[in-house]
């Protein structure tokens, strides 16, 4: 079978089999070179789009006039490009033109030295212009060329620093830090989309805490996030909270998700006490800090955060909702069966579990709620939380009832029944409707 690293070997060969050069270029060099698996196989080639479009026919040509055509090959698609060197860049994201070139242009143009790597498949030869594998080896994320401009050309470059440095684990050098620090502000010319899309790409990592730091440290989080500045130093109830403030509290759980904890569960824990900041009281008497509603507003806070950003609207749903429950998670053993049952039986439970698993264990330490639910979650295993209802609207209807508000409520009764288990069946919920229909009259 043909796999996306053969595709990409396989289209190198016909390039070359033509008398053009072709190297697999970029991030999957990187990659291969670090023992990760590559993304995807991107090639740069000698050969002009319309040599590429000639050798594969019915290729798809979009960003043909930047130099890239995507050529699917086994079912998977490779980005082939022409060598090329980007023209002058006037709105601080993408260059005026772009003009063919040679491979080692072809390196310069490209962002970090570790990215600006070629590996010849014929040989299997590293092909360096820019000193990125030393750069890789020392573990060292540096740009190509002089850093502030090129952080000029492209404001998104500022974001893939802090990605990289990230997802790989690597120091940023520090005159290539420096220039992020300096730009931090010319992060306004990039898109939110764009944006959002690198800051994810972070918060996913499982270095994600100290992605977080960067961001912070950088600048660049006051440029699309300041909600998070304002935890720096927001000073909590030390009996509950004994490491510290709102920041240092989230940055723990943030360190505690598992290395492949969804984004949604990284987005909520990152934004859970977001609105700490901004409901903070200071009790006159005892000198007690309280945060009143935090979990309400927080949840406002995170969904205008997230639409900011452009997220979707699903995961903007879910990541508030979970934020405005998490103060819940401290009454469920006061919960009545029913409320229990409604409660977990949300399509979030389980990353709000986690939530609250890592919420506790970076403070207090308690796990007894946590215990609980777990051991609810095995008592309810074998049967539906939120079962087939026992009566409907239609049997209201029968017994004479107009549709109307008072239906829900009733229905909503009957299911509160069924779920502490006081219902088990039909005959018994519609005697239990009879008898609720009499008493109201
Ligand atoms: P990954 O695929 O894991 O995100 P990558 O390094 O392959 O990492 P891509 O965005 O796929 O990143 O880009 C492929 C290559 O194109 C990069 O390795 C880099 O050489 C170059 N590149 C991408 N974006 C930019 C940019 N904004 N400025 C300069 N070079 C870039
Ligand atoms: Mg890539």
């Amino acid at each position: 079978p043909v796999t996306p690293r053969s595709a990409a070997n396989d289209l190198a060969r016909r390039l070359r089999d033509s008398g053009f050069i072709a190297y697999l270029a970029g991030g999957c060099v990187r990659d291969a070179l670090l023992g990760r698996e590559p993304k995807d196989f991107d090639l740069a080639t000698s050969a002009t789009p319309a040599e590429v479009l000639k050798l594969f026919p019915g290729s798809n040509e979009v960003g043909a006039h930047f130099g890239v055509v995507i050529v699917k090959h086994g079912g998977h698609p490779t980005e082939v490009a022409t060598f090329r060197t980007d023209g002058s860049y006037h709105d601080g994201r993408h260059p005026d033109s772009v003009t063919f070139s040679t491979p080692e242009d072809d390196a310069q143009r490209r962002d970090f030295t570790v990215n600006g790597l070629f590996l010849d498949p014929a040989s299997d030869e590293v092909i360096d212009f820019v000193g990125g594998r030393s750069d890789l080896e020392a573990r060292t994320l540096r740009a190509i060329g002089v850093p502030a401009q090129r952080f000029e050309e492209d404001a998104l470059r500022l974001m893939r620093a802090v990605r990289f440095a990230t997802s790989l684990d690597f120091q940023i050098e520090t005159a290539t830090w420096e220039a992020v620090q300096t730009l931090a502000p010319t992060l306004s010319k990039v898109s939110p989309e764009r944006i959002r899309d690198e800051f994810s790409r972070i918060l996913v990592s499982p270095q994600r805490a100290r992605g977080l730091d960067l961001l912070v440290d950088s600048g660049l989080i006051a440029e699309f996030m300041p909600e998070v500045l304002a935890t720096i130093g927001c000073e909590q109830p030390p009996q509950w909270h004994p490491e510290g403030d709102v920041y240092t509290h989230t940055r723990i759980m943030l360190d505690m998700l598992g290395e492949h904890a969804p984004l949604e569960l990284c987005l909520a824990v990152l934004l859970h006490d977001i609105a700490k900041p901004p409901t903070q009281t200071v009790d006159e008497a005892d000198g007690r800090i309280r945060f009143n509603g935090h979990d309400a507003l927080g949840a406002e806070m995170a969904a205008d955060i997230l639409r900011r950003l452009r997220y979707p609207n699903q995961v903007i749903e879910d990541v508030s909702f979970m934020v405005s429950r998490h103060m819940q998670f401290m009454n469920v053993q006061q919960m009545r069966t029913a409320k229990l049952k409604r409660f977990m039986s949300s399509s979030t439970f389980e990353r709000e579990m986690e939530l609250h698993r890592v919420d506790c264990a970076s403070s207090n330490g308690f796990t007894d709620n946590y215990d609980f639910l777990q051991q609810k979650e095995e008592e309810f295993a074998n049967q539906p939380l939120i079962p087939e209802p026992l009566v409907t609207g239609r049997d209201l209807i029968n017994l004479g009832m107009t549709p109307g508000p008072a239906f829900k409520e009733i229905l909503q009764d009957a299911q509160t029944e069924q779920l502490e288990g006081r219902l088990a069946t039909r005959e018994d919920a519609l005697a239990w409707l009879k008898q609720r229909l009499e008493s109201q009259t």
